[in-house]
């Protein structure tokens, strides 16, 4: 059967020429074909000259491309782009680090898989799918990775149900499609974490936080820690190491139990540790000098451009509570997630934090996503994760 074919309008070309792994459909002149959602289209500038191939989906991203070059994305290929994610991985040290076995192992555009996230659990490969192309995919996806990793590989579990697109009428079922496995105890830089796919968000774990729990590590010793929004505990865990007291603040039961969980798996009954179930604004509005380290890893503020202003306004909120109260000489470890406020905006919202509350503010790191979150440099939309530490004077 003939590919169908995506002609570009003139000029339109100029961003998949410079690798831009999206094709929107305001940038189409005409598609040669009815292609069903997730079927291989080629793309061409309006000269007829060829420029890509990818996934079709009807909607804002029309295509997400796989390839710059005329060829056939067969199993072949799909093995390959995993090789290099995989050989990427274990370059940077992460496939066999005694001490971590908690990482991305495909990150979407990051690895030139659009559409594609696979987290390792030691042992369990957990895949969420973007769009009906990869979902299709899942089952060779499943084969690739047992072929690629081995003994690596105790289970491979598909949780797209709530991540591909609603409008492709497709209803998912969350599943394994290799082996099978109760939610297991992983090890990130030594600490350990329970880790349950099934009832935790997005994989199961923020493992993009790893270095920044690492860094704040670095700073915790003998302050008290409140960890605001704190989900599975992570950088509490790691403040339990050497803190004076760690609190962990989230409006979610489930997390505030899995936190708990860590904290006990890590160091049994410590009264060091609280956690409290509330929201975290009205937690804010009483703790005026008993923290001198606070971390702010709120949920994406914007999902979409258009509420960026009010995203804004919201971390800047949220940072004058916590650079207001914090002790002379504390630290704050803020971030931001969201994919449409970037670097510059972000600090820019900090910034005006600080003003508002009149402190001096000193910006200690500037940090961001760890490397198997690698950031596509023709697809700046891969950076998502910024953070900021400062120390409050
Ligand atoms: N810092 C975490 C990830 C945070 S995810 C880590 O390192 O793993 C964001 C968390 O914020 C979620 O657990 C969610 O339940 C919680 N949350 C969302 N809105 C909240 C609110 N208004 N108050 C308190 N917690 C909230």
């Amino acid at each position: 059967m003939e590919r169908v074919k995506i002609v570009l309008k003139s000029g339109k070309d100029q961003s998949p020429r410079r690798y831009h792994p999206w094709i929107f459909s305001g940038a189409i002149k005409k598609i040669y074909g009815t292609p069903v959602e997730g079927d291989l289209v080629e793309v061409y500038d309006n000269k007829d000259e060829f420029l890509a191939i990818g996934h079709y989906q009807p909607g804002s991203i029309a295509v997400r491309i796989l390839s710059f070059t005329r060829v056939e994305p067969d199993i072949d290929f799909f093995r390959d782009r995993f090789r290099k994610a995989i050989s990427y991985r274990e370059s940077v040290g992460l496939l066999n680090d005694p001490g971590t076995n908690v990482f991305r192992l495909i990150y979407a555009e990051g690895d030139d898989l659009p559409g594609l996230i696979i987290d390792y659990y030691n042992g369990v490969a957990v895949m969420q799918t973007h769009s009906v192309g990869m979902y299709r995919l899942r089952r060779e996806f499943a084969s690739i990775l047992k072929e690629l990793l081995g003994d690596k590989i105790t289970a491979v579990y598909d949780k797209s149900e709530g991540t591909i697109p609603h409008m492709s009428g497709i209803s998912a079922v969350n599943e394994f499609l290799y082996g099978n496995s109760d939610p297991v105890v992983a090890t990130e830089n030594g600490f350990k974490f329970r880790i349950d796919w099934t009832t935790g968000q997005k994989t199961g774990f923020f493992i993009d936080q790893r270095e920044n729990r690492k860094l704040l590590g670095e700073y915790t010793d003998g302050r008290s820690v409140l960890n605001m929004f704190g989900y599975t505990g992570g950088f509490s865990v790691y403040a339990m190491k050497n803190a004076r007291l760690v609190h962990t603040v989230d409006s979610s039961a489930s997390a505030i139990d899995m936190a708990n969980e860590n904290i006990r798996l890590n160091y049994g009954d410590d009264a060091r540790h609280e956690s409290f179930k509330v929201d975290a604004f009205d937690f804010l509005n009483d703790i005026k000098g008993k923290y001198d380290l606070i971390i702010l890893d709120p949920p994406a503020f914007a999902k979409h451009q258009n509420v960026l202003a009010n995203a804004l306004q919201g971390y800047k909120r949220l940072n004058i509570k916590a650079i207001e109260q914090i002790k002379p000489g504390g630290i704050i470890f803020t971030f931001s997630c969201s994919q449409v406020v970037t670097k510059e905006n972000f600090r820019k919202s900090v910034f005006a934090a600080a003003a508002n509350t009149g402190r001096r503010v000193k910006i200690m790191h500037q940090i961001g996503q760890p490397v198997d979150h690698p950031v596509n440099i023709y697809h700046p939309e891969s950076e998502y994760l910024k953070g900021l530490v400062i120390y409050v004077e």
